[in-house]
């Protein structure tokens, strides 16, 4: 079965045209019905093409074809991705006329802040983004002692549909280009590096005034040097370029609206800008990205092959193909075996551990015996393969659904334990600014 989203489909009924015939895609997704699978992603105007969507041979050649020296492409690059500028204004080594050239074709805005929340003291802040075309996704922040994590959106809406799921309940708009999803933890980045939070930050500015420096370098925001080996030199530049340096975003997850690997192309063209080396890429380990899945077999065993040691995580949510086909649609076409079989799979091609992702339901999936059945399923692959992170549902508007009572949660962590899986109980950040796993709707009210 083909997992790229790139067959032909008509846009739904009643979706709005603009004066150019463009289709605006505000109110494009049609809300599915229980159970319905959108595979394929409506085809619609594709995104201005930008930087982050080209690999550095392709920058060199965009950057010929407009007539400038095919060097400018590193330099553009250092800009965007070292520095996290995108303002001409602040790119001094180019040529004048260059810049705006330069800039206007390959460093178009892709996303603009239509609002911004803050929780956790500040900790927590979801963005919600505009695209181009109107449709919205949101990104969240989330800074840690030692680390920042960035959920990003891979599509605007998903197509999945699991019904404890917000997203899943608005139906698919469109797929996100590589730079648009790129953009989300370039812009995080910016964010940190002025303690601000994303959104809000429009570039770097010049040394000196860098108001956000000593919150960045005292938090130590997104330091991993020793794990990705890039080995900063923490003395060298002025004190606005080392916090810059500090303040980098050491964890990517794509468990923000969409489902990644049903956009297979641009979600592995992200991976690869987030990971390659600066000033190709943002220089983030592959050990920092995480990409979670209801469960797309083919394009697990394809991610397998990339070469890319990102983490899986599989979304289960239940160890039984009855009660699963239910809560995530494409059970009916990939079952939990073969789910489970691909994942496996997965961990034995990266050596990557991977990661099932089990929201608690309370009375629906939150059963002793089915913690059993889940630890039996994956001792049966194997020992030391996987770890199970139940997450308490998050709510949604309208839904029947809530999270278990804490007693339950706790023997079904405890069942798991017993059989020797590795459990955690996800902390979730950003409930209350619907921030939390499975609340993104994209609403700009
Ligand atoms: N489409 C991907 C990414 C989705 S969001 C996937 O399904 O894996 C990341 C995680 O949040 C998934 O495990 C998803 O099942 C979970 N999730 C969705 N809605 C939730 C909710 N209301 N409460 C708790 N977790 C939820």
């Amino acid at each position: 079965m083909s997992i790229e989203n790139t067959a032909p489909e008509t846009v739904p009924a009643g979706a709005p045209a603009d004066a150019t015939g463009l289709a605006d895609a505000t109110e494009a997704a049609v809300r599915p019905r229980p159970g319905e699978l959108q595979m394929a992603a409506p085809r619609r105007p594709k995104p201005p093409r930008h930087l982050a969507d080209l690999t550095a041979g392709e920058r060199r050649e965009a950057v010929a074809a407009l007539g400038e020296k095919p060097f400018r492409a590193k330099q553009l690059s250092v800009h965007y991705f070292d520095r996290l500028v995108a303002d001409p204004a602040q790119m001094s080594d180019l040529p004048a006329a260059s810049r705006d050239r330069l800039v206007g074709d390959l460093l178009p805005s892709l996303l603009s802040p239509v609002r911004v929340l803050e929780c956790d003291g500040g900790a927590t802040v979801k963005t919600v983004w505009k695209l181009f075309d109107g449709a919205l996704v949101e990104s969240v922040l989330m800074r840690y002692p030692q680390r920042a994590t960035v959920c990003v959106s891979s599509q605007a809406g998903c197509g999945m549909n699991c019904p404890f799921c917000a997203t899943g309940q608005a139906g698919l708009t469109r797929n996100m280009s590589t730079a648009e999803i790129v953009e989300q933890v370039v812009s995080a980045a910016r964010g940190l590096a002025h303690g601000a939070p994303a959104g809000t930050a429009d570039g770097v500015p010049d040394a000196g005034a860098f108001p956000g420096a000593t919150t960045a370098a005292t938090l130590g925001l997104g330091d991993e040097s020793d794990e990705s080996g890039e080995g900063d030199d923490e003395d060298g530049g002025t004190p606005a370029e080392r916090a810059l340096r500090r303040a980098r975003v050491s964890n990517v997850v794509f468990m923000g609206m969409g489902e990644p690997l049903a956009n297979y192309r641009a979600v592995v063209g992200a991976v690869r800008r987030l990971t390659d080396p600066r000033p190709d890429g943002l220089g983030m380990s592959a050990r920092g990205v995480t990409v979670s899945t209801v469960g797309l077999v083919p394009a697990i065993e394809r991610l397998a092959g990339e070469g890319l040691p990102v983490t899986l995580a599989l979304s289960l949510h239940a160890p039984d193909d009855e009660l699963r086909d239910e809560l995530v649609p494409i059970n009916t076409r990939f079952s939990v075996a073969a789910a489970l079989d691909a994942a496996y799979g997965y961990f034995r091609a990266t050596g990557r551990r991977v990661s099932i992702e089990y929201a608690l339901i309370r009375d629906v999936n939150d059963h002793a015996w089915r913690a059993d059945r889940l630890g039996t399923l994956l001792n049966q692959r194997g020992r030391g393969w996987v770890h199970v992170n139940p997450i308490p549902l998050n709510p949604t508007p309208g839904s029947r659904w809530t999270a278990s009572d804490p007693r339950v949660q706790d023997e079904f962590v405890a069942r798991l334990r017993a059989h020797g899986v590795p459990t955690t109980v996800r902390d979730t950040r950003g409930r209350e600014i619907d921030g939390a796993c499975g609340q993104l709707a994209a609403t700009a009210g």
